[in-house]
């Protein structure tokens, strides 16, 4: 059985939704002994415009009507792509190849789902203007909405191949923790529930599920972060023991850097799971980094496709790593700051990383990277340039003693930075990586701040300043992204394009 993704960029106009129908049918023939399950995202910036009609919900009565205003917007939008579905082809051609009766009924299911999904949002939206509050679990229920109204569009586009086909909100199948906005699967509760999927493939009807969404075990709708349908994906796929879970996107496969900052990148053909999960975690945005865990717990490979170019091979993630060279990818995280704590009075004194962590764990920031001087007389770690303003208070309250004491001189941070890593699976056992890293930096005029090597030695990773040339950080605009993207293209062409 196959599990089949697209994301937001392949379902984002008509014309592209009747492309992963053709896509979709062409993998559930009847030689297949079973249709595919298809998980979908919410068109292409549509959960970014519900998280906008959230905000402007929580500006009360007075932008009670621009909100709804946006509402109707987003329902008109899902019309007019159902609309687009019955007379526009792939490539824009008018066609009348649809079968009118069957494409009247698929219209009017959807049609239905859009009105009743509309009056549910414009019920929420409503209260949460009226209560001037916005609960995590309120946020999660607005922004589900994107996938909901997806799959109804992906399922109609089926139909009117003549694939069977159902739309399913996974709120149904994937069982989920109440952690609002960050939920993690139940997994077996949720293959208990997915066993209803199996049986819809094995009837030759494609399942097209909602991506990014889940509920809690008392039915609430949870989402599972952004740019979560692909962590769905995988879930799926493990609940029902998937041959391979395939993940349709804008580009030819995981690529050895972001290609949209660096030209010379290239597609790999594989990766092994923790190759891959490292790129997601360091910021490789193509899928999301917890994407891996249910797909290691039950074995399934990953394949990353191009749903504009499906005959490329894309990228094949799974047990074994192959390919030359010790490193495969370069990614880059942004908008982020060195929080570091100093003092000679630290020196052998136990446990002060497991008290800087405390206290900064205290205030729900996520640290990406930890590196301690050898001589532990200081300490720094890596956080959202956001969440630096409580993580200093917490901080300055945990190591009040040592601070009156001058045992700490110094709790600061450093905002304007970023994390740039090299990660494959080929540099453990390679000596002079981390040596080849600074100086490929140092060439280019860029000063390392803090370096972190991956236990596993997988990956290496520098905090370098994102601050223009002159290093004063922060300041945004041109001299920012050039020290960034010629430091990310010189560790491209150090590391991959002269291999
Ligand atoms: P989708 O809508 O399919 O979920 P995303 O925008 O989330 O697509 O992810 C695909 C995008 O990720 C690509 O268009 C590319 O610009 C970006 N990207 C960042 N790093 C990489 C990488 N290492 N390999 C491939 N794509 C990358
Ligand atoms: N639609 C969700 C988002 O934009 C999930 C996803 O696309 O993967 O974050
Ligand atoms: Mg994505």
């Amino acid at each position: 059985m196959l599990v089949m993704k697209f994301g937001g960029s392949s379902v984002a106009d008509a014309a592209r939704i009747r492309r992963v129908a053709e896509l979709v049918t062409a993998a559930s023939g009847p030689s297949e002994a079973a249709a595919p399950i298809v998980v979908s995202s919410a068109m292409g910036g549509v959960t970014d415009r519900l998280f906008a009609i959230a905000r402007t919900a929580l500006g009360g009565r007075a932008a009670q009507a621009d909100a709804l205003a946006r509402v109707a917007a987003l329902q008109r939008q899902h019309e007019e792509a159902l609309a687009g579905l019955e007379t526009v082809s792939v490539d824009g051609e008018r066609t009348a190849s649809v079968d009118g009766e069957r494409t009247a009924g698929t219209v009017d299911t959807a049609r239905g789902r859009f009105d009743r999904y509309s009056a549910e949002l414009r019920d929420i939206v409503i209260g949460v203007s009226l209560l001037g509050e916005l609960s995590p679990r309120s946020l999660d229920a607005i922004t589900s909405y994107g996938e909901k109204l997806a799959v109804e569009l992906v399922a109609a586009a089926l139909r009117a191949e003549g694939t069977p086909a159902e739309a399913i909100s996974a709120e149904e199948i994937v069982v989920t923790d109440d952690v609002f906005g960050n939920a993690a699967p139940d997994m077996a509760a949720t293959a208990a529930r997915a066993a209803r999927l199996s049986d819809l493939t094995r009837a030759g009807t494609v399942p097209v599920v909602t991506g990014y969404i889940g509920a809690s075990p008392t039915g609430a709708t949870t989402t599972l972060g952004r740019n979560g349908s692909d962590y769905s994906a995988a879930i799926i796929g493990a609940a029902v023991g998937a041959d391979e879970v395939w993940i349709w996107t804008d580009v030819d496969g995981v690529m050895s850097a972001d290609p949209r900052l660096v030209p010379g990148a290239r597609s790999l053909p594989a990766l092994s799971y923790v190759e891959a999960s490292e790129l997601a975690y360091f910021g490789s945005k193509v899928i999301h980094p917890r994407t891996i865990v249910p797909a290691v717990a039950a074995g399934v490979p990953i394949r990353i496709k191009n749903t504009f170019n499906p005959a490329h091979p894309g990228t094949l993630i799974g047990a074994d790593a192959s390919g030359s060279g010790a490193v495969k990818g370069v990614t880059v995280i942004r908008d982020l700051a060195l929080v570091t704590v100093e003092g000679l009075g630290m020196l052998g004194v136990p446990g002060i990383a497991a008290r800087t962590l405390g206290a900064v764990a205290t205030t729900g920031a996520n640290v990406l990277m930890i590196s301690q001087s050898s001589s532990e007389s200081n300490i720094a770690l890596v956080i959202a340039r956001s969440e630096v303003a409580p993580a200093l208070l917490a901080l300055r309250e945990a190591f009040a003693p040592e601070l009156r004491r001058h045992d700490v001189d110094a709790i600061g941070a450093q905002d304007g930075m970023a994390i740039i890593t090299v990660v494959g699976s080929g540099m453990r056992g390679t000596p002079g990586m981390a040596g080849r890293f600074f100086s490929v930096l140092g060439r280019v005029g860029i000063n390392v701040s803090a370096i972190a090597q991956g236990s596993s030695e997988y990956s290496i990773s520098c905090v370098i300043h994102d601050g223009g040339a002159d290093g004063t950080g922060g300041a945004g605009g041109a001299d920012r992204e050039h020290t960034v993207h010629d430091a990310l293209r010189a560790v491209h062409r150090e590391f991959i394009e002269t291999q």
